[in-house]
C-alpha cells in the first residue's frame, strides 16, 4: 500500500524518523513544523493520512485536529496522534477531537507502521494492498490485476482505480462529484460527464464475464456497486 502522509511535527529527529521509516514502508510523505504550515499544505493536498504531534508551537494538535474535523473537506482524513503524554484523560481528549489512533512516545518504527496500516485499511481501505474478491471479481492492487471467474479483464488506470474505490465502497451512492472526489483526487478539475465515459469502459472492460453488472446506474444521483 502507497498513501500519502502528512507528518507534523516541530521536531526535526522526531519528524525525519517519522517520515524515513513511512518512507522506507513504501509511503510519500509531506513534512510540517507547525499546524500553521500543515494547514496550507492540506489546502493544496488533501493526504490520505495525517501523523500529527499533539505538543506544537502555536495552534497545538488538538486545536488542528478540530479544524480538520469541522471543515468538510477535511473531515475525514485519518488521524494519528503521536504524543508524549500517556495519561487516560489525554488520549480521551485525543480521540474525542477525532484522532482515529494514538502513539505514545517513545514507539518503535514497527509499531508506527502496524498503526498506520491499521488505520488506512480501516479508513480507507483502497489504499492498502489486500485483494479483494466479490461473487467471482477478483482484485489485487499490488499485482493491479483484475479476473472475472478466474478470466484475466485487463483495465485503464482510471479503471482500475475506480473499480477499486467500488468492491471497497459497495452498496452505496455516489455521485459523480463524489467519484471525482475519491477516484481522480482532490483539486482535479475534470467534467463530470467524464465520470460517465469512464464508467462505460469499466462496464465494457467487464463484460466477458458478466460483472458489468454490479456497476449499476442509479438514476439522478450517481454510480453504485452492488452485487443485489
Ligand atoms: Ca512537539
Amino acid at each position: 500500500m502507497a498513501a500519502t502522509i502528512l507528518v507534523v511535527e516541530d521536531e526535526p529527529a522526531i519528524q525525519e524518523l517519522v517520515a524515513c521509516n513511512l518512507e522506507l514502508a513504501g509511503h510519500r510523505t509531506l513534512r510540517a513544523d507547525s499546524a500553521e504550515q500543515a494547514l496550507r499544505m492540506v489546502r493544496d493536498e488533501l493526504p490520505d493520512l495525517i501523523v500529527l504531534d499533539w505538543m506544537l508551537p502555536g495552534i497545538n494538535g488538538i486545536e488542528f485536529a478540530r479544524r480538520l474535523r469541522s471543515d468538510k473537506r477535511t473531515q475525514t482524513v485519518p488521524l494519528i496522534m503521536l504524543t508524549a503524554r500517556a495519561e487516560e484523560q489525554d488520549k480521551l481528549a485525543g480521540l474525542e477531537t477525532g484522532a482515529d489512533d494514538y502513539i505514545t512516545k517513545p514507539f518503535s518504527p514497527r509499531e508506527l507502521n502496524a498503526r498506520v496500516k491499521a488505520v488506512l485499511r480501516r479508513r480507507s481501505p483502497e489504499a492498502t494492498d489486500d485483494v479483494i474478491e466479490v461473487t467471482g471479481l477478483n482484485l489485487d492492487p499490488a499485482s493491479h490485476r483484475v479476473t472475472g471467474n478466474g478470466t484475466s479483464l485487463p483495465l485503464g488506470p482510471t479503471e482500475f482505480r475506480l473499480l477499486h474505490f467500488f468492491m471497497t465502497h459497495a452498496e452505496r451512492v455516489y455521485s459523480r462529484v463524489q467519484l471525482l472526489d475519491q477516484v481522480w483526487g482532490d483539486h482535479v478539475f475534470v467534467e463530470e460527464r467524464t465520470v460517465d465515459v469512464h464508467i462505460r469502459r469499466l462496464r465494457k472492460a467487464l463484460e466477458p464475464s458478466g460483472h458489468d453488472a454490479l456497476i449499476q446506474t442509479v438514476r439522478s444521483s450517481g454510480y453504485r456497486f452492488s452485487v443485489n
